[in-house]
């Protein structure tokens, strides 16, 4: 049977596979509908209703990031090699 992307027995579908599969990723959800029924754009569809549900949202939250300073500009900036470093390095000796 082939349905549309963006109807309600699509959705009602796509969430009843995805609630009876245990609320598993956008790949396990797409097999389980495709063995009964052909949608199209049915990645972007799976993908809009797993975004939607609230289970998996509170199972699997999205990380914080630490807000950061910027580096201070000697931080960025390449550095010159001193002249005692220079002078190890070319095996000059003084
Ligand atoms: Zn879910």
């Amino acid at each position: 049977m082939i349905l549309p992307e963006k109807h309600y027995v699509t959705n009602l579908i796509i969430r009843d596979c995805h609630d009876r599969e245990g609320h598993v990723g956008a790949g396990q959800v797409l097999a389980s509908v495709r063995q009964k029924f052909w949608i199209l754009r049915r990645h972007a569809a799976v993908r809009h209703i797993i975004g939607g549900s609230l289970q998996c949202r509170f199972w699997n939250p999205r990380l914080c990031e630490q807000i950061k300073a910027p580096l201070p500009s000697p931080r960025i900036s390449p550095c010159v090699p001193s002249f005692r470093l220079w002078a190890w390095t070319t095996s000059v000796r003084y």
